[in-house]
């Protein structure tokens, strides 16, 4: 099982995410919001060769920390992922565009200085921005548009630019959700859950639910459960060979597949 997007620091108990995650085997990309935030969710991976923390800024808290893009920078050597950043054009946050394409621009380029980075990004309601800005930083590195939600002539662009997608629960209950996933690339999808922010049946989602996705996806794709999750995990095996140089897989313990 894949969880390519989860916010391991929010939970009330951060540590039984762990347990549980390494108890279930399941591979994790523990985004963060704030580089202050990073270190302190860093340490909750250690020792656990599945998990790996992406450098985040939230679009939604650009405005409140855009002072932290210095650390952001001190930072960025000590992690080949990058997330969660993004753009979000949504009520409430729109007005804060002008600091939000500050931020997000300074992290593309600070990617793209240091090599590539793999990088979790939100895009609600500013799909457009998002794609003219990566085509201008290709060198920023692999970008995995999280809970993708714009249209579908969008998510063609998003594809033609190389993107890959990482999918939930919550974004395939609806059918327009379920009508974007079955037109992305196979080779370029993996699940998430975005817990604990986004819930399932039984209130905030946990990486070990990261099945849930999977399984969603076998429907879509007309496949087993297995079939999905081994397309999967190939597709988490693929994005760490083909990354940019030093964020392919060198490590020789630890994550043979992330990276
Ligand atoms: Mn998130």
């Amino acid at each position: 099982m894949i969880d390519f997007h989860c916010h391991l620091d929010l939970y009330p108990d951060p540590a039984k995410e762990v347990r549980d995650a390494e108890a279930a085997r399941v591979y994790v990309l523990s985004v963060t919001t704030t580089p202050r935030a990073w270190v302190r969710t860093a340490q909750l991976a250690k020792g656990h060769k599945r998990i790996r923390t992406a450098l985040g800024l939230h679009p939604q808290l650009a405005h409140e920390r855009h002072s932290e893009l210095g650390l952001f920078e001190e930072l960025l050597p000590r992690s080949r992922y990058v997330g969660e950043i993004g753009l979000d054009g949504g009520a409430g946050y729109r007005e804060h565009s002008a600091l939000q394409r500050k931020v997000f621009d300074t992290i593309l380029h600070l990617s793209d200085r240091g090599g590539g980075r793999i990088m979790s990004i939100h895009s609600r309601q500013a799909v457009d921005e998002i794609l003219e800005r990566l085509a201008h930083v290709p060198g920023a590195g692999i970008p995995i548009l999280h809970w993708f939600s714009g249209t579908a002539s969008q998510l063609r662009r998003a594809i033609d630019l190389g993107c890959w997608f990482s999918v939930g629960p919550a974004m395939l209950r609806s059918a327009k959700g379920k009508s974007l996933a079955s037109a992305m690339p196979r080779n370029r999808v993996l699940t998430e859950t975005d817990g604990p922010f986004a819930s399932g049946p039984n209130g905030p989602l946990h990486p070990v639910d990261a099945g849930l996705a999977a399984r969603q996806l076998a429907a879509i794709w007309g496949m087993s459960s297995k079939e999905a999750e081994s397309q999967l995990i190939n597709n988490l095996r693929s994005l760490s060979e083909t990354g940019p140089d030093h964020i392919r897989a060198k490590s020789p313990v630890g994550l043979k597949v992330l990276g």
